[in-house]
């Protein structure tokens, strides 16, 4: 039956297949493969971060940047983190992958000071098997020291899948983070199953609209109705509104007119690699400032 088919494929492996036609053997194939490879290069040196900036969307100045990872291997080419990034979660690999992300992050801002580059506030995604582990916060103050780091550098991305599952600690841990300066935001936002009264009762700073309501606020009524919506209710807990994946200036128009305060996409800027950082206009902008 099908209850023994899982119990089967989970003792076997790591996927759970019911039927295991072609189709899905290839998939689990290429996510094994994907994990070994992962597992290579974070060895290997294969991967790299690259960062995305934030802008204020009235006065235009970047506020931050968003960490993004990107892996180039020597055998798969280019894997997109919306296709690693599940693996690495389901095979425990997102622990020490995770770890690399704050370390290289930390390193980073430490050779940007080194160049006297000013940088904003860096924000890192963590997924919810990262936020689970106790020893999550005492190696986060252990690196933040080790390269002396001001917490308040530092935002964490999160879905909202985390809350649901362990709500009770990690409502801890992120009262713990928040005391320590560091901003916390809600990513996706709109996707899960999106409850606003976690946004009331947890020290959440920002809330990331995703990228499907965006795409789809000049063309669809509802999808505009809804992002003006949560910019509201989001207003009125006192958190921040960052809409993701704008693309356009009738989005962009819409969104301020909406009075969202921070927005992300192509049309400001794509991640930027580590190097390309110090001579990017945004950048050279907010260094000017801060003269
Ligand atoms: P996310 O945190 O929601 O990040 C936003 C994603 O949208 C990024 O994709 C970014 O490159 C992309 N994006 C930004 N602006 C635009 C736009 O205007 N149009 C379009 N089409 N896309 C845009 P990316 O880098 O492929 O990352 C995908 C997801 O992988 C992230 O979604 C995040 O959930 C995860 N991820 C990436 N890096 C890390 C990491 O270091 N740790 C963890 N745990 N997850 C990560
Ligand atoms: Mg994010
Ligand atoms: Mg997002
Ligand atoms: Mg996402």
């Amino acid at each position: 039956n099908a209850d023994m088919a899982v119990y089967r494929a989970k003792s076997a492996g790591r996927a759970t297949y019911y039927f295991y036609d072609g189709e899905m053997g290839k998939q689990f194939a290429r996510n094994v493969r994907i994990e070994t490879r992962l597992r290579q290069a974070l060895q290997n040196e294969r991967l790299e971060l690259h960062f995305q900036p934030k802008v204020d969307l009235i006065t235009e100045h970047c506020v931050g940047m968003e960490a993004l990872l990107r892996w180039n291997d020597e055998e798969l080419g280019r894997v997109s983190p919306a296709e690693f990034i599940p693996i690495a979660e389901q095979t425990g690999v997102i622990l020490p992958l995770g770890e690399w992300v704050f370390e290289q992050t930390f390193r980073h801002i430490l050779e940007w000071q080194k160049q006297g580059i000013t940088v904003p506030p860096i924000a890192i995604n963590c997924s919810a098997a990262q936020l689970k582990r106790v020893d999550f916060l005492p190696k986060l103050l252990m690196l933040l020291d080790k390269y002396k780091i001001d917490p308040s550098l530092l935002e964490i991305e999160v879905t909202e899948s985390i809350l649901i599952e362990d709500a009770k600690s990690c409502a801890e841990l992120l009262r713990q983070m928040s005391h320590l300066g560091i901003k916390l935001a809600i990513d996706d936002f709109g996707t899960g199953y999106s409850s606003l009264s976690y946004l009331k009762d947890l020290p959440f700073h920002y809330v990331k609209i995703d990228q499907v309501f965006i795409r789809n606020i000049v063309d669809d009524k509802s999808h505009a109705a809804l992002t003006n919506a949560i910019i509201s209710l989001s207003h009125s807990l006192n958190l921040k509104v960052i809409a993701e994946g704008i693309t356009s200036l009738e989005q962009l128009t819409l969104l301020r007119e909406y009075g969202c305060d921070i927005g992300q996409g192509y049309l400001f800027s794509k991640a930027l690699g580590a190097d390309s950082l110090a001579s990017d206009p945004m950048i050279v902008a907010l260094n000017e400032q801060a003269l």
